[in-house]
């Protein structure tokens, strides 16, 4: 009996810190919220939904003495989101699944909320059901759904001659991730350099006018590295691409990193959890888009060929290689 009052206390301080949706009949689209076996959604008969799932693991993905819970919070909402936005859907609904150590149910507990809380309200989702449970490490587990007022913008939809494209820059969460693994994350002046590690800006509002824009074929986010994601899109259309090195928008590293042998062309080729968005579009479309969007940069970094050439990089002397994914993988 204590074991499971104290479990229902701990959802209950979840659900106090993150919007959420609770009990039967507050939400015409949510019948039956927290709080029963499972959760019930009332979708219009014309919607399609985009649902995806994310696991978060300490010492996995996180090293709890180096990220704070409130970032853990809400990277763990942002990271799974961003794969709706990379469909092109408007995040609505989340469910959280979450073990953790008794001593992390205190102060740590509370951070992650507020953190989970931050990202509910900026993506503007609701929490709608979840799972708690003891575990020696944390586990974090996110489902979210994200409805599609658009067709999808799936992975397979590039063809030969089509340009390919990127959102923002990359590599700066490479570079957060370095600074932690080098152990240089406490020193004051690499600090500010964390935040696009731990708060990565998703590109929801981007996907949707993406999904929406004419003549835009494919997308995919980049979650893993450029290389590894241009990889799985050019797989799942059944095509080759030309990657031009020097278009490559990268981040900026101070020099007290590049003396430490940070390369920026390295880290926005292979460096994952940047979450911007790759996409290519028909190239008579393609001439009249903007070279940003809301503020956001728009960059063509190269074009999608015939499968047969493969994936190539074009090296700023013009000479080319073959393009091997060296992002993140879990079982390479
Ligand atoms: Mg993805």
């Amino acid at each position: 009996m204590r074991v499971k009052r104290s479990e229902a206390s701990l959802i209950e301080r979840i659900r106090r810190a993150v919007p959420s949706v609770s009990g039967a009949g507050r939400r015409a689209d949510v019948p039956a919220g927290i709080g029963d076996d499972a959760a019930v959604l009332q979708f219009r008969r014309s919607a399609r939904w985009a649902v995806s799932c994310d696991s978060v693991l300490e010492n996995i993905h996180f090293l709890a003495g180096a990220q704070p819970a409130h970032s853990v919070g809400y990277k763990s909402l942002a990271r799974a989101t961003s794969d709706l936005a990379a469909m092109g859907a408007a995040p609505k609904f989340f469910l959280l699944s979450l073990a953790l150590p008794a001593q992390r149910t205190g102060a740590w507990l509370d951070a992650f909320g507020k953190g989970m809380s931050q990202a509910a309200r900026e993506f503007g989702m609701l929490l709608i059901g979840g799972d708690v449970a003891r575990h020696p490490t944390i586990l974090v587990s996110v489902t979210v759904f994200g409805e599609l007022p658009f067709a999808a913008r799936m992975r397979s939809g590039a063809r030969a001659g089509d340009l390919l494209f990127v959102s923002g820059r990359l590599g700066a969460a490479a570079m957060g991730n370095e600074i932690v693994l080098r152990g240089l994350h406490r020193t004051a002046e690499f600090k500010p350099l964390l935040r696009p590690l731990f708060y990565p800006e998703i590109r929801v509002d981007l996907g949707m006018h993406l999904a929406n824009r004419r003549g835009v074929s494919a997308m995919i986010d980049i979650s893993d590295g450029l290389s590894t994601d241009l990889a799985r899109l050019c797989a799942a259309s059944g095509v080759g691409a030309r990657l031009r090195l020097e278009s490559i928008p990268r981040v900026s590293v101070p020099a007290s990193l590049v003396q430490r042998g940070f390369n920026a062309g390295q880290l926005a080729l292979h460096g994952g959890e940047d979450y911007e968005l790759l996409f290519t579009a028909r190239r008579a479309a393609a001439k009249n888009f903007p070279a940003a969007w809301r503020g956001v940069p728009l960059t063509r970094i190269g074009e999608i060929t015939p499968q047969s050439r493969g994936i190539r990089l074009i090296q700023r002397n013009g000479r080319s290689e073959l393009l091997r994914p060296r992002g993140w993988d879990h079982f390479r």
